[in-house]
Protein backbone atom coordinates (compact mmCIF):
# COMPACT_ATOMS: atom_id res chain seq x y z
CA UNK A 1 0.00 0.00 0.00
CA UNK A 2 3.10 2.48 0.82
CA UNK A 3 4.13 1.93 -3.07
CA UNK A 4 0.54 2.67 -3.84
CA UNK A 5 0.05 6.08 -2.00
CA UNK A 6 3.13 6.82 -4.25
CA UNK A 7 1.64 6.74 -7.67
CA UNK A 8 0.78 10.27 -9.54
CA UNK A 9 -3.39 9.36 -8.46
CA UNK A 10 -2.95 7.11 -5.70
CA UNK A 11 -5.76 4.80 -4.84
CA UNK A 12 -9.36 4.76 -6.54
CA UNK A 13 -12.25 4.44 -3.52
CA UNK A 14 -15.41 3.56 -3.54
CA UNK A 15 -18.33 6.10 -2.51
CA UNK A 16 -20.63 4.40 -0.30
CA UNK A 17 -23.64 5.89 2.38
CA UNK A 18 -21.91 9.18 1.99
CA UNK A 19 -18.33 8.09 2.83
CA UNK A 20 -15.13 7.27 0.96
CA UNK A 21 -14.03 4.31 1.76
CA UNK A 22 -11.44 1.86 -0.13
CA UNK A 23 -13.12 -1.19 -1.79
CA UNK A 24 -12.26 -4.36 0.65
CA UNK A 25 -10.63 -6.48 -2.21
CA UNK A 26 -7.34 -6.51 -3.68
CA UNK A 27 -7.48 -4.96 -7.10
CA UNK A 28 -5.51 -4.23 -9.83
CA UNK A 29 -2.75 -0.91 -10.62
CA UNK A 30 -4.56 1.46 -12.97
CA UNK A 31 -1.83 1.64 -15.87
CA UNK A 32 -1.56 5.35 -17.96
CA UNK A 33 -1.53 3.77 -21.63
CA UNK A 34 0.46 5.80 -23.14
CA UNK A 35 3.19 5.08 -21.22
CA UNK A 36 2.70 1.63 -19.27
CA UNK A 37 3.31 2.81 -16.57
CA UNK A 38 1.09 2.77 -13.47
CA UNK A 39 -0.90 5.90 -12.14
CA UNK A 40 -2.90 4.66 -9.23
CA UNK A 41 -4.16 1.30 -8.10
CA UNK A 42 -8.52 0.28 -7.70
CA UNK A 43 -8.89 -2.22 -5.11
CA UNK A 44 -11.79 -4.29 -5.78
CA UNK A 45 -15.43 -4.55 -4.50
CA UNK A 46 -16.69 -7.42 -2.37
CA UNK A 47 -20.38 -9.03 -1.93
CA UNK A 48 -20.32 -6.89 1.66
CA UNK A 49 -18.57 -3.94 0.16
CA UNK A 50 -22.02 -4.06 -2.31
CA UNK A 51 -24.00 -5.10 0.05
CA UNK A 52 -23.58 -2.11 2.01
CA UNK A 53 -24.17 0.08 -1.09
CA UNK A 54 -27.14 -1.53 -1.62
CA UNK A 55 -28.99 -0.76 2.10
CA UNK A 56 -28.00 2.93 1.83
CA UNK A 57 -29.47 3.40 -1.07
CA UNK A 58 -32.86 1.30 0.27
CA UNK A 59 -32.39 4.09 3.05
CA UNK A 60 -31.81 6.75 0.64
CA UNK A 61 -34.52 5.89 -1.55
CA UNK A 62 -37.34 6.08 1.02
CA UNK A 63 -37.20 9.90 1.44
CA UNK A 64 -36.00 10.70 -2.13
CA UNK A 65 -38.68 9.78 -3.95
CA UNK A 66 -40.79 11.84 -1.36
CA UNK A 67 -39.51 14.86 -2.38
CA UNK A 68 -40.61 16.80 -5.20
CA UNK A 69 -39.37 16.70 -8.79
CA UNK A 70 -38.10 20.19 -9.23
CA UNK A 71 -36.12 19.63 -5.68
CA UNK A 72 -34.66 16.66 -7.42
CA UNK A 73 -33.59 17.91 -10.21
CA UNK A 74 -31.84 21.00 -8.54
CA UNK A 75 -28.40 19.18 -7.69
CA UNK A 76 -28.22 18.15 -11.41
CA UNK A 77 -27.84 22.08 -12.60
CA UNK A 78 -25.21 22.26 -10.01
CA UNK A 79 -23.48 18.95 -11.29
CA UNK A 80 -24.24 20.51 -14.92
CA UNK A 81 -22.08 23.63 -13.49
CA UNK A 82 -19.16 22.06 -11.90
CA UNK A 83 -18.48 19.36 -14.72
CA UNK A 84 -17.97 22.22 -16.99
CA UNK A 85 -16.05 24.30 -14.52
CA UNK A 86 -13.60 21.37 -14.39
CA UNK A 87 -13.89 19.87 -17.68
CA UNK A 88 -10.10 20.61 -18.44
CA UNK A 89 -8.80 18.49 -15.47
CA UNK A 90 -11.12 15.78 -16.39
CA UNK A 91 -10.59 15.62 -20.02
CA UNK A 92 -6.65 15.41 -18.96
CA UNK A 93 -7.60 12.56 -16.12
CA UNK A 94 -9.34 10.99 -18.92
CA UNK A 95 -6.30 10.72 -21.75
CA UNK A 96 -3.68 9.93 -18.76
CA UNK A 97 -6.09 6.81 -18.35
CA UNK A 98 -8.08 5.57 -21.29
CA UNK A 99 -5.19 7.26 -23.81
CA UNK A 100 -7.67 9.00 -26.41
CA UNK A 101 -6.68 12.69 -27.28
CA UNK A 102 -7.37 15.78 -25.09
CA UNK A 103 -9.68 17.28 -28.00
CA UNK A 104 -12.04 13.68 -27.74
CA UNK A 105 -11.84 13.51 -23.97
CA UNK A 106 -13.35 17.24 -23.92
CA UNK A 107 -15.70 15.80 -26.71
CA UNK A 108 -16.60 12.76 -24.66
CA UNK A 109 -17.48 15.25 -21.48
CA UNK A 110 -19.67 17.51 -23.51
CA UNK A 111 -22.00 14.81 -24.64
CA UNK A 112 -22.16 13.44 -20.99
CA UNK A 113 -22.59 17.03 -19.69
CA UNK A 114 -25.31 17.03 -22.62
CA UNK A 115 -27.47 14.17 -20.38
CA UNK A 116 -27.23 15.85 -17.11
CA UNK A 117 -29.23 18.52 -19.37
CA UNK A 118 -31.67 16.43 -20.77
CA UNK A 119 -32.42 15.26 -17.38
CA UNK A 120 -32.83 18.15 -15.88
CA UNK A 121 -36.31 18.04 -17.91
CA UNK A 122 -37.79 15.17 -15.84
CA UNK A 123 -40.83 17.20 -15.20
CA UNK A 124 -42.27 17.03 -18.15
CA UNK A 125 -40.15 13.76 -19.31
CA UNK A 126 -41.64 11.58 -16.00
CA UNK A 127 -45.12 12.79 -17.70
CA UNK A 128 -47.27 10.01 -18.90
CA UNK A 129 -50.66 10.43 -19.31
CA UNK A 130 -54.86 11.27 -18.66
CA UNK A 131 -57.67 11.00 -20.26
CA UNK A 132 -60.52 12.42 -18.86
CA UNK A 133 -63.79 10.61 -19.44
CA UNK A 134 -62.37 7.42 -20.71
CA UNK A 135 -65.22 5.43 -19.59
CA UNK A 136 -68.57 7.21 -18.37
CA UNK A 137 -67.69 8.80 -15.50
CA UNK A 138 -63.89 7.41 -15.56
CA UNK A 139 -60.88 9.41 -15.26
CA UNK A 140 -57.93 7.44 -16.36
CA UNK A 141 -54.48 8.73 -15.25
CA UNK A 142 -50.69 7.38 -15.59
CA UNK A 143 -47.95 7.91 -13.50
CA UNK A 144 -44.42 6.70 -14.04
CA UNK A 145 -42.85 6.32 -10.13
CA UNK A 146 -39.49 5.73 -9.22
CA UNK A 147 -38.59 2.12 -8.24
CA UNK A 148 -35.47 1.75 -5.54
CA UNK A 149 -32.03 1.60 -6.24
CA UNK A 150 -30.71 0.98 -9.71
CA UNK A 151 -27.03 0.19 -10.81
CA UNK A 152 -24.87 0.93 -14.13
CA UNK A 153 -22.23 -1.39 -15.02
CA UNK A 154 -19.86 0.65 -17.60
CA UNK A 155 -17.30 0.08 -19.82
CA UNK A 156 -13.33 1.33 -20.14
CA UNK A 157 -13.65 3.51 -23.75
CA UNK A 158 -15.92 6.34 -22.58
CA UNK A 159 -15.59 6.45 -18.71
CA UNK A 160 -17.11 10.25 -19.27
CA UNK A 161 -19.70 10.10 -20.90
CA UNK A 162 -21.05 6.48 -20.44
CA UNK A 163 -21.48 6.55 -16.57
CA UNK A 164 -23.92 10.00 -17.75
CA UNK A 165 -26.26 7.99 -19.70
CA UNK A 166 -27.69 6.82 -16.65
CA UNK A 167 -26.86 8.51 -13.24
CA UNK A 168 -28.82 11.95 -14.35
CA UNK A 169 -31.84 10.12 -15.14
CA UNK A 170 -31.82 7.37 -12.58
CA UNK A 171 -31.54 10.13 -9.45
CA UNK A 172 -33.87 12.77 -10.96
CA UNK A 173 -36.85 10.07 -11.50
CA UNK A 174 -36.71 9.49 -7.85
CA UNK A 175 -34.11 6.32 -8.16
CA UNK A 176 -30.95 5.73 -5.73
CA UNK A 177 -28.23 4.58 -8.26
CA UNK A 178 -25.01 2.44 -7.81
CA UNK A 179 -21.99 3.10 -10.74
CA UNK A 180 -19.27 -0.03 -11.47
CA UNK A 181 -17.03 1.88 -13.53
CA UNK A 182 -14.50 -0.23 -15.54
CA UNK A 183 -11.46 -1.21 -13.27
CA UNK A 184 -9.12 -0.40 -16.21
CA UNK A 185 -10.29 3.59 -16.02
CA UNK A 186 -11.88 4.22 -12.84
CA UNK A 187 -10.35 7.87 -12.17
CA UNK A 188 -13.04 9.95 -14.09
CA UNK A 189 -16.02 8.29 -12.62
CA UNK A 190 -14.15 8.97 -9.53
CA UNK A 191 -13.69 12.53 -9.61
CA UNK A 192 -17.34 12.48 -11.26
CA UNK A 193 -18.79 10.82 -8.36
CA UNK A 194 -17.18 13.71 -6.21
CA UNK A 195 -18.79 16.51 -7.58
CA UNK A 196 -21.98 15.08 -7.99
CA UNK A 197 -21.21 14.57 -4.34
CA UNK A 198 -20.45 18.46 -4.07
CA UNK A 199 -23.49 19.08 -6.48
CA UNK A 200 -25.57 17.98 -3.36
CA UNK A 201 -26.90 14.63 -3.76
CA UNK A 202 -28.41 13.05 -0.18
CA UNK A 203 -25.92 10.63 0.70
CA UNK A 204 -26.54 7.05 -0.33
CA UNK A 205 -29.15 8.36 -3.97
CA UNK A 206 -25.51 8.76 -5.66
CA UNK A 207 -22.78 5.64 -4.96
CA UNK A 208 -19.84 4.08 -6.51
CA UNK A 209 -18.35 0.99 -5.92
CA UNK A 210 -15.27 -0.53 -7.71
CA UNK A 211 -14.42 -3.72 -8.92
CA UNK A 212 -14.19 -6.64 -11.54
CA UNK A 213 -16.02 -9.68 -12.24
CA UNK A 214 -16.86 -10.49 -8.93
CA UNK A 215 -18.48 -7.07 -8.16
CA UNK A 216 -20.63 -7.05 -10.89
CA UNK A 217 -21.54 -10.73 -10.00
CA UNK A 218 -22.56 -9.89 -6.61
CA UNK A 219 -25.00 -6.46 -8.15
CA UNK A 220 -26.49 -8.92 -10.59
CA UNK A 221 -27.47 -11.38 -7.92
CA UNK A 222 -28.57 -9.00 -5.66
CA UNK A 223 -32.02 -9.19 -4.57
CA UNK A 224 -32.15 -5.37 -3.65
CA UNK A 225 -31.27 -4.23 -6.92
CA UNK A 226 -34.23 -3.32 -9.20
CA UNK A 227 -32.54 -3.45 -12.78
CA UNK A 228 -29.32 -2.96 -14.17
CA UNK A 229 -27.98 -0.72 -17.06
CA UNK A 230 -25.02 -2.16 -18.69
CA UNK A 231 -22.19 -1.17 -21.83
CA UNK A 232 -19.55 -3.32 -22.77
CA UNK A 233 -18.49 -6.43 -24.99
CA UNK A 234 -21.51 -8.26 -26.67
CA UNK A 235 -20.13 -11.64 -24.45
CA UNK A 236 -20.35 -9.97 -20.84
CA UNK A 237 -23.49 -8.24 -22.22
CA UNK A 238 -25.31 -11.73 -22.92
CA UNK A 239 -24.67 -12.88 -19.21
CA UNK A 240 -25.24 -9.73 -17.95
CA UNK A 241 -28.95 -9.89 -19.40
CA UNK A 242 -29.42 -13.56 -18.04
CA UNK A 243 -28.12 -13.76 -15.18
CA UNK A 244 -29.42 -10.12 -13.77
CA UNK A 245 -33.03 -11.28 -15.31
CA UNK A 246 -32.35 -14.48 -13.39
CA UNK A 247 -32.92 -12.41 -10.43
CA UNK A 248 -35.87 -10.48 -11.37
CA UNK A 249 -34.28 -7.09 -12.62
CA UNK A 250 -34.77 -5.27 -15.28
CA UNK A 251 -32.15 -5.20 -18.19
CA UNK A 252 -30.59 -3.10 -20.69
CA UNK A 253 -27.47 -4.69 -21.87
CA UNK A 254 -25.57 -2.83 -24.44
CA UNK A 255 -22.92 -5.09 -26.45
CA UNK A 256 -20.19 -4.62 -28.84
CA UNK A 257 -20.42 -3.68 -33.18
CA UNK A 258 -19.36 -3.76 -36.09
CA UNK A 259 -20.23 -0.55 -38.33
CA UNK A 260 -20.47 -0.48 -42.11
CA UNK A 261 -19.99 2.86 -44.03
CA UNK A 262 -21.66 2.32 -47.52
CA UNK A 263 -19.83 4.40 -50.33
CA UNK A 264 -21.98 5.43 -53.42
CA UNK A 265 -20.89 6.55 -56.59
CA UNK A 266 -23.01 9.38 -56.20
CA UNK A 267 -21.11 10.60 -53.24
CA UNK A 268 -18.83 13.29 -52.46
CA UNK A 269 -15.75 10.77 -52.10
CA UNK A 270 -13.22 13.52 -50.49
CA UNK A 271 -15.31 14.45 -48.23
CA UNK A 272 -16.78 10.54 -47.37
CA UNK A 273 -13.07 9.98 -47.03
CA UNK A 274 -12.33 12.01 -44.65
CA UNK A 275 -15.53 11.30 -42.41
CA UNK A 276 -14.36 7.90 -43.01
CA UNK A 277 -10.71 8.26 -41.79
CA UNK A 278 -12.42 10.33 -38.66
CA UNK A 279 -15.20 7.33 -37.99
CA UNK A 280 -12.30 4.76 -37.79
CA UNK A 281 -9.51 6.30 -36.40
CA UNK A 282 -10.92 8.57 -33.59
CA UNK A 283 -10.11 7.15 -30.08
CA UNK A 284 -7.55 5.00 -31.87
CA UNK A 285 -10.95 3.04 -33.28
CA UNK A 286 -12.01 1.86 -29.68
CA UNK A 287 -15.57 2.92 -30.22
CA UNK A 288 -18.94 1.50 -30.39
CA UNK A 289 -19.32 3.43 -33.50
CA UNK A 290 -16.24 2.87 -35.31
CA UNK A 291 -17.25 2.50 -38.90
CA UNK A 292 -14.32 -0.04 -39.87
CA UNK A 293 -15.60 -1.87 -42.98
CA UNK A 294 -15.75 0.58 -45.48
CA UNK A 295 -18.55 -0.87 -48.39
CA UNK A 296 -17.40 0.66 -51.74
CA UNK A 297 -19.91 0.93 -55.02
CA UNK A 298 -16.99 -0.75 -57.65
CA UNK A 299 -17.00 2.53 -59.96
CA UNK A 300 -15.33 4.31 -57.26
CA UNK A 301 -13.43 1.65 -54.93
CA UNK A 302 -9.86 2.43 -56.15
CA UNK A 303 -10.53 6.33 -56.03
CA UNK A 304 -11.47 5.58 -52.66
CA UNK A 305 -8.66 3.48 -51.41
CA UNK A 306 -5.79 5.98 -52.57
CA UNK A 307 -8.71 9.12 -50.76
CA UNK A 308 -8.68 7.12 -47.39
CA UNK A 309 -4.89 5.89 -47.44
CA UNK A 310 -3.87 9.54 -48.51
CA UNK A 311 -5.91 10.40 -44.81
CA UNK A 312 -4.61 7.71 -42.63
CA UNK A 313 -0.96 8.81 -43.36
CA UNK A 314 -1.59 12.14 -41.64
CA UNK A 315 -2.54 10.88 -38.99
CA UNK A 316 -0.55 11.51 -35.67
CA UNK A 317 -0.05 8.88 -33.33
CA UNK A 318 0.85 9.76 -29.57
CA UNK A 319 0.46 10.75 -26.34
CA UNK A 320 -3.26 12.36 -25.99
CA UNK A 321 -1.87 15.02 -23.99
CA UNK A 322 0.68 16.02 -26.45
CA UNK A 323 -0.48 19.06 -28.95
CA UNK A 324 -0.95 17.66 -32.26
CA UNK A 325 -2.05 14.07 -31.68
CA UNK A 326 -5.03 12.56 -33.73
CA UNK A 327 -4.71 8.79 -32.77
CA UNK A 328 -3.59 7.81 -29.05
CA UNK A 329 -2.90 4.01 -27.60
CA UNK A 330 -4.40 1.32 -27.00
CA UNK A 331 -5.86 0.67 -23.71
CA UNK A 332 -3.79 -1.93 -22.55
CA UNK A 333 -0.59 -4.48 -23.95
CA UNK A 334 -3.48 -7.14 -24.44
CA UNK A 335 -5.70 -4.88 -26.27
CA UNK A 336 -3.18 -3.81 -28.47
CA UNK A 337 -1.89 -7.40 -29.29
CA UNK A 338 -5.31 -8.81 -29.62
CA UNK A 339 -5.84 -6.02 -32.77
CA UNK A 340 -2.14 -6.69 -34.33
CA UNK A 341 -3.67 -10.69 -33.96
CA UNK A 342 -6.53 -9.49 -35.82
CA UNK A 343 -4.19 -7.69 -38.58
CA UNK A 344 -2.24 -10.88 -38.71
CA UNK A 345 -5.26 -12.93 -39.48
CA UNK A 346 -6.94 -10.45 -42.16
CA UNK A 347 -3.26 -10.74 -44.05
CA UNK A 348 -3.55 -14.49 -43.42
CA UNK A 349 -6.78 -14.20 -45.10
CA UNK A 350 -6.04 -12.14 -48.20
CA UNK A 351 -6.64 -8.67 -47.42
CA UNK A 352 -4.14 -6.78 -48.80
CA UNK A 353 -2.28 -4.09 -46.32
CA UNK A 354 -2.00 -1.19 -48.19
CA UNK A 355 -1.24 1.56 -45.16
CA UNK A 356 0.85 -0.31 -42.52
CA UNK A 357 1.49 1.39 -39.20
CA UNK A 358 2.57 -1.69 -36.82
CA UNK A 359 6.40 -0.65 -36.72
CA UNK A 360 5.36 2.48 -35.79
CA UNK A 361 7.32 3.96 -32.49
CA UNK A 362 6.27 7.41 -30.68
CA UNK A 363 9.46 9.21 -29.14
CA UNK A 364 9.55 9.42 -25.63
CA UNK A 365 6.81 6.46 -25.17
CA UNK A 366 6.77 3.29 -24.59
CA UNK A 367 2.80 2.61 -24.65
CA UNK A 368 0.41 0.78 -26.37
CA UNK A 369 0.58 2.41 -29.60
CA UNK A 370 -0.18 0.98 -33.43
CA UNK A 371 -0.48 3.48 -35.98
CA UNK A 372 -3.40 3.29 -38.47
CA UNK A 373 -3.48 0.05 -40.65
CA UNK A 374 -5.29 0.37 -43.73
CA UNK A 375 -7.00 -2.67 -45.77
CA UNK A 376 -8.21 -3.35 -49.05
CA UNK A 377 -9.61 -6.20 -50.79
CA UNK A 378 -11.84 -7.33 -48.03
CA UNK A 379 -14.59 -10.12 -48.31
CA UNK A 380 -17.63 -9.96 -46.32
CA UNK A 381 -16.57 -14.19 -45.01
CA UNK A 382 -13.59 -12.82 -43.68
CA UNK A 383 -12.64 -12.22 -39.80
CA UNK A 384 -11.80 -8.63 -40.22
CA UNK A 385 -15.04 -8.05 -42.17
CA UNK A 386 -17.15 -9.73 -39.37
CA UNK A 387 -15.84 -9.62 -36.07
CA UNK A 388 -15.26 -6.31 -34.04
CA UNK A 389 -11.86 -5.06 -34.25
CA UNK A 390 -11.69 -2.44 -31.34
CA UNK A 391 -8.37 -1.04 -32.89
CA UNK A 392 -6.84 1.65 -35.81
CA UNK A 393 -7.67 -0.50 -38.44
CA UNK A 394 -9.89 -0.12 -41.49
CA UNK A 395 -10.66 -2.39 -44.21
CA UNK A 396 -12.34 -1.41 -47.71
CA UNK A 397 -14.61 -3.70 -49.83
CA UNK A 398 -15.72 -3.12 -53.24
CA UNK A 399 -19.06 -4.42 -54.11
CA UNK A 400 -21.09 -3.96 -57.54
CA UNK A 401 -24.14 -1.33 -56.04
CA UNK A 402 -25.41 0.46 -53.28
CA UNK A 403 -28.20 -2.82 -52.81
CA UNK A 404 -25.62 -5.09 -52.47
CA UNK A 405 -23.39 -3.11 -49.98
CA UNK A 406 -26.75 -2.93 -47.68
CA UNK A 407 -26.75 -6.98 -48.16
CA UNK A 408 -23.17 -7.11 -46.85
CA UNK A 409 -24.16 -5.04 -43.64
CA UNK A 410 -27.41 -6.76 -42.88
CA UNK A 411 -25.17 -9.96 -42.71
CA UNK A 412 -23.36 -8.91 -40.21
CA UNK A 413 -24.47 -10.10 -36.21
CA UNK A 414 -24.17 -6.62 -35.26
CA UNK A 415 -26.34 -4.13 -35.73
CA UNK A 416 -24.69 -0.17 -33.61
CA UNK A 417 -24.53 1.77 -36.29
CA UNK A 418 -23.78 2.26 -40.08
CA UNK A 419 -23.77 5.22 -42.59
CA UNK A 420 -24.35 5.72 -46.50
CA UNK A 421 -22.40 8.51 -47.85
CA UNK A 422 -24.41 9.34 -51.06
CA UNK A 423 -25.48 12.50 -53.52
CA UNK A 424 -29.14 10.13 -53.98
CA UNK A 425 -31.91 10.69 -52.00
CA UNK A 426 -33.66 7.32 -53.45
CA UNK A 427 -30.89 5.17 -52.10
CA UNK A 428 -30.69 7.53 -48.26
CA UNK A 429 -34.43 6.42 -48.57
CA UNK A 430 -33.62 2.72 -49.20
CA UNK A 431 -30.93 2.64 -46.86
CA UNK A 432 -33.14 4.40 -43.89
CA UNK A 433 -35.85 1.20 -44.88
CA UNK A 434 -33.46 -1.20 -44.75
CA UNK A 435 -30.24 -1.09 -43.07
CA UNK A 436 -30.43 -3.30 -39.71
CA UNK A 437 -28.62 -1.03 -37.47
CA UNK A 438 -30.18 0.82 -34.42
CA UNK A 439 -28.19 4.49 -35.46
CA UNK A 440 -27.95 5.12 -38.87
CA UNK A 441 -26.30 8.33 -40.71
CA UNK A 442 -26.13 9.41 -44.26
CA UNK A 443 -23.53 12.02 -45.09
CA UNK A 444 -22.17 11.50 -41.75
CA UNK A 445 -19.92 9.26 -40.20
CA UNK A 446 -20.91 8.75 -36.95
CA UNK A 447 -24.45 8.31 -36.05
CA UNK A 448 -23.75 9.34 -32.39
CA UNK A 449 -27.49 10.42 -30.91
CA UNK A 450 -27.59 13.77 -28.88
CA UNK A 451 -29.01 13.19 -25.47
CA UNK A 452 -32.51 13.58 -26.01
CA UNK A 453 -32.77 10.61 -28.37
CA UNK A 454 -31.70 7.04 -27.20
CA UNK A 455 -29.01 5.44 -27.89
CA UNK A 456 -28.97 1.92 -28.36
CA UNK A 457 -28.07 -0.85 -31.24
CA UNK A 458 -30.27 -4.11 -32.50
CA UNK A 459 -28.83 -7.35 -32.65
CA UNK A 460 -25.94 -8.93 -31.05
CA UNK A 461 -25.57 -5.22 -30.08
CA UNK A 462 -28.57 -4.94 -27.16
CA UNK A 463 -30.03 -7.17 -24.80
CA UNK A 464 -33.73 -5.67 -23.80
CA UNK A 465 -35.67 -3.29 -25.16
CA UNK A 466 -35.30 0.34 -23.33
CA UNK A 467 -32.31 1.93 -24.76
CA UNK A 468 -30.21 4.37 -22.76
CA UNK A 469 -31.19 7.99 -22.68
CA UNK A 470 -33.88 10.25 -22.66
CA UNK A 471 -37.14 8.90 -22.73
CA UNK A 472 -36.49 5.26 -22.95
CA UNK A 473 -34.27 5.47 -19.78
CA UNK A 474 -36.76 7.26 -18.08
CA UNK A 475 -39.52 4.43 -18.87
CA UNK A 476 -36.59 2.04 -17.65
CA UNK A 477 -36.15 4.13 -14.52
CA UNK A 478 -39.68 3.92 -13.74
CA UNK A 479 -42.75 1.55 -12.94
CA UNK A 480 -45.98 3.35 -14.68
CA UNK A 481 -49.05 2.85 -12.94
CA UNK A 482 -52.34 3.49 -14.38
CA UNK A 483 -54.76 4.86 -11.74
CA UNK A 484 -59.01 5.46 -12.54
CA UNK A 485 -61.07 7.61 -10.69
CA UNK A 486 -65.09 8.04 -10.40
CA UNK A 487 -66.91 10.00 -8.20
CA UNK A 488 -70.32 9.34 -8.64
CA UNK A 489 -71.74 12.49 -7.26
CA UNK A 490 -70.09 14.74 -9.74
P1 LIG B 1 -16.15 -5.37 -21.22
O1 LIG B 1 -17.35 -6.14 -21.60
O2 LIG B 1 -14.85 -6.10 -21.09
O3 LIG B 1 -16.37 -4.66 -19.77
C1 LIG B 1 -17.49 -3.84 -19.52
C2 LIG B 1 -17.81 -3.90 -18.03
O4 LIG B 1 -18.14 -5.24 -17.67
C3 LIG B 1 -16.68 -3.48 -17.11
O5 LIG B 1 -17.20 -2.70 -16.07
C4 LIG B 1 -16.11 -4.80 -16.60
O6 LIG B 1 -15.62 -4.70 -15.28
C5 LIG B 1 -17.30 -5.73 -16.64
N1 LIG B 1 -16.94 -7.11 -17.01
C6 LIG B 1 -15.96 -7.52 -17.87
N2 LIG B 1 -15.97 -8.86 -18.00
C7 LIG B 1 -16.97 -9.31 -17.22
C8 LIG B 1 -17.49 -10.60 -16.95
N3 LIG B 1 -16.97 -11.70 -17.49
N4 LIG B 1 -18.53 -10.71 -16.11
C9 LIG B 1 -19.08 -9.61 -15.55
N5 LIG B 1 -18.63 -8.36 -15.77
C10 LIG B 1 -17.60 -8.21 -16.60
O7 LIG B 1 -16.03 -4.14 -22.22
P2 LIG B 1 -14.83 -3.09 -22.37
O8 LIG B 1 -13.66 -3.77 -22.98
O9 LIG B 1 -14.66 -2.33 -21.13
O10 LIG B 1 -15.48 -2.09 -23.45
C11 LIG B 1 -15.40 -2.27 -24.83
C12 LIG B 1 -16.64 -2.95 -25.37
O11 LIG B 1 -17.80 -2.18 -25.02
C13 LIG B 1 -16.65 -3.02 -26.89
O12 LIG B 1 -17.16 -4.27 -27.28
C14 LIG B 1 -17.59 -1.90 -27.30
O13 LIG B 1 -18.21 -2.06 -28.55
C15 LIG B 1 -18.59 -1.96 -26.19
N6 LIG B 1 -19.30 -0.70 -26.08
C16 LIG B 1 -20.60 -0.68 -26.49
C17 LIG B 1 -21.31 0.51 -26.45
C18 LIG B 1 -22.73 0.55 -26.90
O14 LIG B 1 -23.39 1.56 -26.68
N7 LIG B 1 -23.25 -0.49 -27.52
C19 LIG B 1 -20.69 1.68 -25.98
C20 LIG B 1 -19.36 1.61 -25.57
C21 LIG B 1 -18.68 0.41 -25.61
Amino acid sequence: MSQQTELEYGEVRNYVAGEWRTPSAEGIPVDNPATGEPIAHVGFSTEDDVDAAVEAGQDAFEEWRQRPVEERIQPLFELKRLLEDNQDELAELLVDEEGKTFAEAKGELRRGIENVEVATGIPSLMQAGHVENAAPGIDETAVRQPMGVFAAITPFNFPGMIPMWFLPYAVATGNAFILKPSEQDPLVPQRMIELAEEAGFPEGVVQLVNGGVDTVNAILDHEGIEGVSFVGSTPVAKTIYERAAASGKRVQAQGGAKNHIIVSETADLEFAAEKTVGSALACSGQRCLANDVVVVEESVYEEFVDLVVERAEKQVVGYGNDEGTTVGPLISPEHEQQVRNYVETARQEGAELVYDGRDLEVDGYDGNFLGPCVFRDLTPDMVIAREEIFGPVVGLLPVEDVDAAIEVMNESDYGNAASLFTGSGAEAKRFRHDAEAGNLAVNAGTAAPMAFFHFGGEKESFFGDLHAQAEDVVRFYTDETVYIERWPDA
